[in-house]
């Protein structure tokens, strides 16, 4: 019978499994999150993160600043972040709006408060296989993994999508833990073929059902990043999820599977920085 992953569940032992460091912690481990701005979806993932960070017990702080914030006045906001040490974590909430550069900002962050872990500092200690921040739903999708058991080493991995959150880091983490991992993209020609050779997918593109069911290689483990919202309001992943089920020995359903995780990783961060920001003061 195919294994359905459900992130849901297991965020949730990770996050119980917090508990006790967070309460080690004096104090508390702080995380802090910035919205700019009103787009729905961020308005959904920011209100999420919050209440798991107040279930864990952080403390936490959602400051949100109108979408006409100028480049230099979020750079500030950041700064002062920076600066503060009640701080562990530092989150900015993409997309932002067009007068403002993304890249600019999320470089401002300070490496060691950076548990979306995007700054060019944090990926370039996960390429060299010495992570500090891994960024949060590649290091959901690994613990998904972990969940079907599947064994990586010598297996085909294939990621379809290769932006700078989701399948880089994704195509680095699978070929330290020992696959052959291939990267499909936009330009890619004949997706079906490599779909067709993976032990291990992960689809992260954002088109709904683009990976056919029927592509899935019997016995595959299948990782559904992808959400997209249809105009009748439902959310359907970038796999064709019942058709791809009959084939593959594990999958993630959409919404209940990397979704979840990628918040829980979120807290797990936050928490590993504020550990290690109090070991170094210490030392
Ligand atoms: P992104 O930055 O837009 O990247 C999409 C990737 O898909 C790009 O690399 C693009 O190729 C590739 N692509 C586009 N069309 C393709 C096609 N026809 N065939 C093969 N590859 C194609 O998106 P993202 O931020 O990585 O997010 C991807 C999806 O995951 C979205 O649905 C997003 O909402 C979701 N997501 C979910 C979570 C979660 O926690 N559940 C977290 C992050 C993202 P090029 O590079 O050539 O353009």
């Amino acid at each position: 019978m195919t294994q359905i992953l459900d992130g849901k569940a297991l965020a949730r032992d990770l996050n119980e499994a917090l508990v006790s460091r967070v309460q080690a912690l004096d104090p508390r481990p702080g995380l802090s999150v910035i919205r700019v701005g009103e787009d729905p979806a961020s308005v959904i993932y920011v209100n999420l993160k919050t209440k798991a960070a107040t279930r864990l017990g952080l403390v936490h702080r959602q400051i949100v600043l109108p979408d006409t914030t100028s480049e230099s006045e979020l750079l500030a906001q950041v700064k002062a972040l920076n600066e503060d040490d009640t701080v562990d974590g530092i989150l900015v909430q993409v997309p932002l709006p067009k007068q403002i550069d993304a890249k600019r900002v999320l470089d401002s962050i300070a490496p060691d408060k950076d548990v979306d872990g995007f700054h060019p500092h944090n990926v370039g200690l996960l390429s060299q296989g010495r992570p500090r921040f891994i960024s949060c739903t590649p290091k959901g999708v690994m613990h998904l993994l972990r969940l079907a058991d599947a064994r990586l080493e010598g297996a085909e991995a294939v990621v379809i999508g290769r932006s700078n959150i989701v399948g880089r880091p994704l195509v680095m983490l699978l070929e330290q833990a020992g696959a052959t991992v291939t990267v499909c993209h936009s330009k890619t020609k004949d997706l079906p073929s490599h779909v067709r050779r993976a032990d291990v997918l992960v689809a992260a593109v954002g088109s709904p059902e683009i990976v056919r069911g029927e592509w899935v290689k019997p016995g595959a483990v299948v990782i559904d990043v992808g959400v997209n919202r249809l105009d009748d309001g439902r959310i359907k992943g970038d796999v064709e999820y019942e058709a791809a089920k009959e084939l593959a020995r594990a999958i993630t359903p959409v919404p209940g599977g990397v979704g979840p995780m990628t918040i829980a990783m979120l807290m797990e961060n936050t928490v590993s920085s504020a550990e290690l920001r109090r070991s170094i003061r210490r030392s």
